[in-house]
């Protein structure tokens, strides 16, 4: 009730605040696409009311959600500013900084170029057909100015007719729009163009869904199965918060990813994906991954995402929660929703727990440290990362399964890891509006499951122990099963790519043979025991391991021969089974998990 309340005198402070902030606002962005061909943005930014000698202008060098320095100030050409009595001088002062002398000049008008040509849904782009303007790479900040609020009005290049944006619209003016702050602006892409737009209503929350680039989607099936997903999700909080939502969609040869905003996402598509059912059921757990993110991480947040430093790297050791339990649900939201059968999602999950574990970085990092230095090691990878680090997304999702069947077994059926992810979200976003700690996140999961979750925290996320999945899984009446034990196919432990003819390591396994012995990436593979290599597999595969083999490489231009003793394959290859005559609170678990029907039980 309080919170209910608390909101609501919000909502009304906030429309009083935002009627009267509209006409005021200081800054006026003005975007216009004088050369879309070339791929530029024209971008005018007007503030009034200046009282300062001195103005810093700062463009972010990071788009939240994707943890990399991107240095968006590479972009800007032709920065220029004047005042009312005509130009100011303008100094650089750092790699993202213009210092402005105003001159004390209560309007100063500055003007600058973008050049937009990376594909990307946290980059901007901009040809003759479209532009998709990512904010943080376009629009500029006051420094100490984030909280200000601005309009942007946004000239159409010839030929385009639409827009399509989670910012609020300026009453009575058209094509503008209205941010309350720097946070909501960077927070709000941008896509205008000639795009088809689709609306559903789904939650009580009205949907926008703008396709860019054509493809052979159908919309009826979308609206439809796009709705399933946001009222599966949303009976999780209990609460949609928004009263708009809008879906970019780009639509490429071969699209793919997502990013999420605080009422809209992009999403990357392959253009004539839809109509093949993986693909379509890979787009529609896109879907469920990046509109699940406006509850988690977007308003549920670790304490170190928002408010966000645009300049600088924001570390947080909880990314394996933003992104991995978000991971976690959207494949479970189609379980949920009735798009993976039980057998299906199963299927996924043996497939998520093989990657994990046929990693050797697995057993090097623990996902709360691959969070924590997701902006040195996720966003740049090298040949030897699959060595040396896990994916927080991948982790993150299996230790979110084992929070959830540790749950719902210790509870006999009565929570799971939903009643967590609703708890933190009423007491840290609604209630407090501030990010939750490390030690909030355990001590609230602790407090649902009723035990002491000290065992998961040291093992499996601070620690790189496997997971005891007998145990985990057994929980549900499940267990694994490792249907690649009885082969002994030799292998040496390297992968390779064919180009222009020749054989070349693009990855070396740890503890491999080929690890052992010396084998690099990028030695080019000429011949095993004398003969010329043209099918390394099936020259492999005549082999048997335990055998003794001379390997003549190339590297860097310089000859040699390397031994190398093949081994046993002791790559795992999982699928989750029943275990035989469960328990009843086996089949509970079961239950409650995979949100079985009764069709499902028999089954
Ligand atoms: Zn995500």
């Amino acid at each position: 009730m309080k919170s209910v309340f608390k909101s609501l005198i919000l909502a009304l402070i906030m429309s009083a605040v935002s009627t009267v902030a509209k006409a005021q606002s200081k800054i006026a962005f003005e975007v216009s696409f004088t050369e879309p061909q070339a791929h530029y943005v024209d971008v005018e930014m007007v503030i009034t009311g200046n009282k300062k000698d001195q103005l810093d202008i700062k463009m972010p060098a990071w788009a939240p959600g994707s943890y990399l320095i991107r240095e968006f100030a590479k972009n800007v050409e032709e920065f220029s500013a004047a005042g009312s009595k005509g130009a100011l001088p303008v100094e650089k002062t750092n790699k993202n900084t213009w210092r402005i002398s105003t001159g004390k000049s209560s309007e100063v008008k500055i003007k600058y170029r973008v050049y937009a040509f990376e594909i990307s849904v946290r980059t901007s782009f901009v040809d003759d057909s479209h532009a998709f303007l990512s904010p943080t790479g376009i629009f500029m900040y006051p420094a100490g100015q984030i909280k200000e609020s601005s309009t942007v009005k946004i000239n159409l290049a010839k030929g385009w007719s639409k827009i399509s944006t989670g910012l609020e619209n300026v009453k009575g003016k058209s094509h503008t729009y209205y941010s309350p702050d720097f946070d909501v602006l960077y927070d709000s892409p941008i896509e205008v163009g000639s795009q088809d737009v689709f609306e559903f209503t789904a939650s009580g929350v009205k949907h926008e869904v703008a396709m860019v680039g054509g493809g052979n989607y159908d919309k009826d099936r979308l609206k439809k199965d796009m709705a399933r997903i946001v009222e599966e999700e949303t009976s999780i909080f209990g609460v949609n918060p928004n009263k708009r939502y809008v879906f970019i969609v780009h639509n490429y040869s071969a699209g793919g990813g997502g990013l999420e905003h605080f009422n809209s996402t992009v999403l990357g598509a392959s253009r004539f994906g839809y109509a093949n059912e993986n693909s379509y059921q890979g787009f529609l757990g896109l879907v469920a991954h990046e509109y699940f993110h406006l509850w988690n991480v977007k308003r549920l947040r670790p304490v170190a995402l928002g408010p966000f430093d645009y300049d600088n790297e924001n570390y947080t050791s909880n990314l394996w929660i933003a992104e991995g339990f978000t991971a976690y649900y959207d494949n479970l939201m189609l379980r949920r929703a009735d798009f993976h059968s039980p057998e299906r999602y199963l299927n996924v999950l043996a497939g998520e727990i093989n990657l994990v574990e046929n990693q050797p970085g697995n057993r090097v990092q623990a996902v709360s440290d691959a969070s924590f230095d997701a902006w040195i090691k996720q966003y740049r990878p090298n040949e030897n990362s699959k060595n040396s680090g896990i994916s927080y997304y991948n982790k993150g999702a299996l230790v979110a399964m084992v929070m959830d069947l540790e749950i719902i077994n210790a509870t006999r059926g009565a929570k799971g890891l939903d009643d967590v992810m609703k708890a933190m979200y009423d007491e840290y976003y609604t209630r407090q509006d501030r990010g939750y700690t490390d030690a909030e996140f355990k001590s609230m999961a602790e407090k649902i499951a009723g035990k002491s979750f000290d065992k998961i925290y040291n093992d499996y996320v601070n620690g790189t122990k496997v997971i005891d999945y007998t145990q985990i899984l057994g929980y549900a009446g499940l267990a694994l099963e490792n249907t690649a034990g009885q082969k002994s196919e030799p292998y040496i432990g390297a992968t390779t790519s064919g180009r222009d003819g020749k054989i070349t390591i693009n990855n070396v396994s740890r503890n491999s043979p080929a690890w052992i012995s010396g084998l690099n990436v990028n030695d080019e593979i000429i011949a095993i025991d004398g003969f010329r290599v043209t099918d390394l597999e099936k020259m492999i595969s005549l082999k048997k391991a335990g055998d003794k083999i001379t390997v003549l490489i190339s590297r860097d231009g310089v000859l040699k021969n390397i031994e190398l003793n093949l081994e046993k394959n002791q790559a795992l290859k999982y699928r989750i089974i029943a275990v035989e005559d469960p328990t009843s609170l086996q089949l509970k678990v079961r239950s409650k998990w995979l949100k079985l029907s009764d069709t499902d039980k028999d089954s």
